[in-house]
This record gives structure tokens, sequence and C-alpha cells, in this order.
């Protein structure tokens, strides 16, 4: 068969490297249980935190404005898709972060192509960590601004960056939570460094927004920042907040530049008005629930600490993200199956999406789960890894 695209020979040589991906299709709701293929197994690989994707008042709120607005939003923010409910999500969510405004985006991946490429261009640089998420890698790659990557949480190595930078506009960009290491980046210093180097500050909290900090509003309340020292502020709302969608945060310079030339904002629909009301039942299940994060903190320590006490090493993170390092992808995906033959749903993550040779479990945990499901994990793994 003639095969122009070599689709073929590119396939064959990810599955002879192990590193051919799968989806599997869930006949349930997320949560701590979820049903593949006619079988419950215990979930520890979303990214609902918080175990608000299939709270009541979520659906609630969903299903409600879904009959008053219907399903679709019917254009971009700019033409008529700019409905009232998406208005007071973004006034929600600015005052939740402590920010002057926010600016919806249908995704955090069309968020971050869209902030870093309205904000610099072929005169300016950008610096993003090593470990960022791919979407803001894209985003560096295809602002044309001159694209530097320093060293994971390395300062030195981007302070050296810094100085050497004869660019026009700087912009710094890190995930605040790493996304398959589940550890943070150091922002306060790097607020201090932005600071030092007249550059610009960005975080993608996509994995701190709702779950970190005093009230959790994530990285930038953990590390106590403002928008002076932290002005370019991206989360998402398809994780902890348990709905779909994302935002940018910052002054009203910055929200009306991202309406006025994010062109992933401008040139995509808007997401469905009822997704915007059940982003604001969360929100206000966020700010009001606390239990639900003092429950989550819990389990992560529990987990933590008897991971330790078992021999398993862990990876250093205090977030929902606990990723167990294994190395070699073959045998990432084997333990991988091992612990689906047990009941549990835990992805191996190979690479590109990490480093070559360090493969590993990304282990979350979530509201959502009780101790009894995390001794289970734990007896498990100890099986399985050990
Ligand atoms: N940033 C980070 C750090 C992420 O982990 C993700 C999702 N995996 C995104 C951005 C993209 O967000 P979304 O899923 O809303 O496109």
């Amino acid at each position: 068969m003639s095969d122009p695209l070599q689709l073929t020979a590119a396939l064959n040589e990810r599955k002879s490297n192990h590193l051919y991906r799968q989806r599997r299709t869930l006949e349930s709701a997320q949560g701590a249980e979820v049903i593949v293929d006619g079988k419950a197994y215990l979930n520890f690989c979303s990214n609902d935190y918080l175990g608000l994707a299939n709270h009541p008042d979520v659906i609630a709120a969903f299903t409600s404005v879904a009959n008053d607005f219907g399903v679709g939003s019917g254009a971009s923010h700019l033409v008529c898709g700019h409905s009232r409910w998406h208005h007071q999500l973004e006034e929600e969510l600015a005052d939740f972060v402590g920010r002057d405004r926010a600016v919806l985006f249908s995704t955090g991946y069309m968020a971050n192509l869209g902030v870093v490429n309205a904000l610099v261009g072929k005169q300016d640089a950008v610096f993003e960590d090593k470990l960022n998420h791919a979407s803001l890698l894209d985003a560096g790659l295809l602002s044309g601004a001159r694209f530097q990557r320093f060293l994971h949480n390395d300062l030195a190595n981007l302070e050296a960056r810094l100085k050497k930078s004869t660019d026009n506009k700087k912009l710094i960009v890190v995930d605040s939570v790493f996304s398959m290491d589940g550890d943070l980046a150091p922002l306060d210093n790097l607020a201090a460094l932005a600071k030092q180097y007249n550059a610009a500050l960005m975080a993608d909290d996509a994995h701190g927004f709702g779950v970190l900090g005093e009230t959790g509003a994530g990285s930038a309340d953990y590390f106590n920042l403002d928008q002076q020292q932290l002005p370019v502020l991206m989360g998402t709302l398809g994780k902890g907040l348990g709905s779909f969608g994302a935002f940018v945060a910052g002054s009203e310079e910055l929200a009306e530049t991202l309406i006025q030339f994010a062109r992933p904002y401008i040139y995509t629909t808007a997401i469905p008005p009822a997704v915007a009301a059940a982003s604001l039942a969360s929100l206000n299940i966020v700010r009001n629930d606390v239990d639900r994060r003092q429950h989550l903190q819990s389990l992560i320590a529990y987990f933590k600490q008897q991971a330790e006490q078992l021999g398993l090493t862990l990876m250093p993170s205090i977030t929902a993200i606990q990723p167990l390092m294994i190395g070699d992808s073959e045998q990432a995906m084997a333990i991988s199956e091992a612990l689906l033959e047990r009941g549990f749903l835990i992805s191996a993550i190979r690479p590109p999406t990490v480093p070559a040779n360090s493969a590993r479990l990304r282990i979350t945990l979530s509201a959502a789960h009780s101790k009894t499901q995390v001794d289970r994990l734990l007896t498990a793994l100890a099986e399985v890894v050990l």
C-alpha cells in the first residue's frame, strides 16, 4: 500500500521503542473509581484533584444553564459568544486571584499560545524552564522571540542568560507546578530575578489553581505574589475545578492586550455558557469548602510518609502529583499493566512527554479518594514496584 506520508514507519518506530500511546475508554464519570471495559478501577491518574468533576452542585449549575442558554456559545467572545456567565466567571476569577482582570480562554493550551504570542515577538526573548508544559514550549517557539530554555528550577542558569540578553522585551515563563514532576517553581525568587533584570514573569498554574495556597487561589497565593511581582497568571479550569477552560489574569492592560492581540482568543468559539456556569459553581465550592482541600493535603502527607516507610522513592513533590520514577519505558509500561490487573488506573508517562530514560508512573491524588483507597494503592505499589 502506498504511504507517501510514511506513517507506518513512524508508528512502528514508536511501537518498537515502547513509546506507543493508547487511549482507554471510560464508561463512567470521573471519580475515585471509574469503569473501563465493564470493570471498576481505582483512579489514580486524573487531574480532578478536588473531586469536583462529578459534584452535584456543579452538575446542577451546568444543567440549569444549559436549559436556559442552550449548549453552544454560537461564536467567539468578540463576535457574539460572550454571555453573562462568561462575564461573571471572569470577574469572580479575577477577584479570587487578586488581579484587576481575568480573560477566559477555551483551553489552557490555547491560553498559553495566546498569551506568549501576544506579549513577545521577533525583537524579544522568552526564557522557559526545560520542564515546562508542551503548550508553553510551543508558544515560545511560535512567538518568533529568541527562545531560551534554562535548566530546571536553576536560577543561576536563568540569571546567566538574563545577564547576556540585549533583547527588547524579556519574558520568563514557568509552570508553577510542573505537570509531570509535581514540584514547584521558586516563584518568589523568580519574581525577584525578573525585577532585577526588567523582565516580566508568567506562571502557568494549571496544577496549582484551586488546590494550593491558604485560600485555594493557587501558586500566587501560596507564594503571596501580587500583580506587580507576577504580572501574568494563567490557570486552567479542567483540573482542580473539575470543569473545562482556562483564564489569564493580570492588569487591565494585559486583559485588553489579550482581547486585541491573542489569536487563539480571537479566532475560536467561546466555551459553552453552561460550562462557564459549572466553573462558577466549582469556584464557589473551592472558596467555601476548605475541608475538601485539607482532606487532599492530608492524603498527600499520608501517602508520602507511608511510601517512604515502604521504601518507595517518590519525587520531591508536596502537591497532588506524586510520580514514581522508573526510568526505562518498557518497565514503566509493565508496572502500569500490573497495576491495571490489580484494579488501579495509573498512567506510565514516557518520552517525549518526559526526558529520555525518565519514564515514570504519574500518580495523582484527589480529595475524592479515601484513606483506605490510598492504603490499597500503597499495598499494590509495594507488590509491583519493590
Ligand atoms: N499547562 C499545563 C501545565 C498542563 O498540564 C496542561 C494540561 N495538561 C495545560 C497547560 C493545558 O490545559 P488544557 O488541558 O486546559 O488545554
